[in-house]
């Protein structure tokens, strides 16, 4: 069932896993067959991690006992045999804060400011949040979140305005042949002839720049143009060398993502090379109460395979039970037998 919480208020659970890649996905699965529920955190819009941000469509050949997975069937998978155990998902939010209170439970917060007081963290954060490329050009962070647009949340606000979209990709071009109709102007620049997103909507867009519905160029942007403080244009350069003016209410640029480790290198746990110590036995990082599984942790012999983020995860958990609950038995159950298991996990006996 889920919780009913009161505006602004903390959320109270036992476990926040920061990160909904892969294996913050099965360490929510492996904490459920312990009875242990979690709420799992991501910056991204959508649960996945690499596999989905960077090569949904690859085959992945070293899952065990599938043969070939591709990448977004892995996370779908994961989705869905961690269904019986009903996560709590907050995504599109990055965790920027986490802080431990006097009562040895952790305060955790959130970029849009959601709040919760966990008894414990696992951080499965990966290779970092991911976050947008910036277009780099001088002055351009005045105008960053209002008329310069790294992802397009209130598509309505950009209807009627003079629109210029840079990228190659498939959200360039979506979002430019999604607003091209609605937008007063809309200018589609992009470095080389060549674009990274599906040919249908390339050839759509050609076909649109030909009817006169959208104007494309090819070239970079080489500066903003600025009049009383407020962005009226970019120029953008041409491969020969010419630059062409291009009048504009908003930017949209669509330049890919990068991950950045961010704020969990400020938390106060031990680092080595830009990942959390942990021990082999728990898991747990520097600080007790807070784990740390898959590519974000390191140890004598760690390797960043998904596989190896599977097993810590497995006994990352039985740590977390018995930081929650210190004077219970630990037994080992199989779920092929397990009546507890089985009716945790919805399997009819
Ligand atoms: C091209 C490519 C091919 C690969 N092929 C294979 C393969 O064949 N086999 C294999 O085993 N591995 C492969 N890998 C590696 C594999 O993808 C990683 O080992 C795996 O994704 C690690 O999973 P994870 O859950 O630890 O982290 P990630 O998948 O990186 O997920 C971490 C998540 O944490 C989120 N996050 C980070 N910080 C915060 C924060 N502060 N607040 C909120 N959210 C945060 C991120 O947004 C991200 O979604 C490949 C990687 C790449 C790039």
């Amino acid at each position: 069932m889920s919780q009913i919480i009161p505006a602004g208020a903390p959320v109270e659970t036992e476990v926040v896993i920061v990160g909904a890649g892969p294996c913050g996905l099965f360490q929510v699965f492996e904490l459920g067959l312990l009875g242990i529920s979690a709420h799992l955190v991501d910056s991204l819009a959508h649960p996945g991690g690499q596999c989905t941000e960077l090569y949904p469509d690859k085959p992945i050949y070293d899952i065990p006992a599938l043969p070939v997975c591709g990448a977004q069937e892995l996370v779908d998978r994961l989705l869905q045999q961690i269904k019986p155990f009903h996560p709590q998902f907050h995504l599109g939010q990055e965790v920027t804060e986490l802080q431990r209170r006097e009562d040895g439970r952790f305060l955790l917060k959130t970029a849009t400011g959601t709040t919760f007081n966990t008894a414990t963290v696992v951080i499965a954060g990966g290779v970092g949040s991911f976050q947008p490329r910036r277009i780099g050009l001088d002055g351009a962070d005045l105008f960053e979140g209002t008329d310069i647009r790294y992802r397009v949340r209130d598509a309505h606000l950009l209807h009627g305005k003079r629109l210029v979209v840079f990228g190659g990709g498939d959200s360039a071009l979506d979002w430019a042949l999604e607003l091209a109709p609605k937008a007063s102007s809309l200018t589609l620049v992009h470095r080389q002839p060549h674009f990274r997103g599906a040919p249908a909507s390339v050839s759509k867009m050609r076909q649109m720049v030909e009817a006169g519905h959208m104007r494309y160029v090819e070239g970079i942007a080489h500066g903003l143009v600025v009049d009383n403080g407020a962005l009226r244009g970019v120029n953008v350069k041409r491969a020969a060398g010419d630059l062409v003016a291009l009048d504009a209410d908003h930017l949209l640029v669509f330049f890919g993502l990068h991950p950045k480790l961010g704020p969990i290198a400020e938390w106060g746990l031990e680092l080595e090379k830009k990942a959390l110590k942990v021990d082999t036995e728990k898991f747990q990082t520097s600080v007790p109460g807070i784990f740390a599984v898959g590519d974000i942790n390191t140890y004598p012999g760690k390797k960043k395979l998904i596989l190896s983020g599977f097993h810590e995860a497995a006994l990352a958990a039985f740590a977390i039970q018995h930081h929650l609950f210190p004077q219970k038995k630990q037994f080992l159950q199989y779920t092929t037998t397990s009546p507890v298991m089985h009716k945790r996990l919805g399997v009819p006996d």
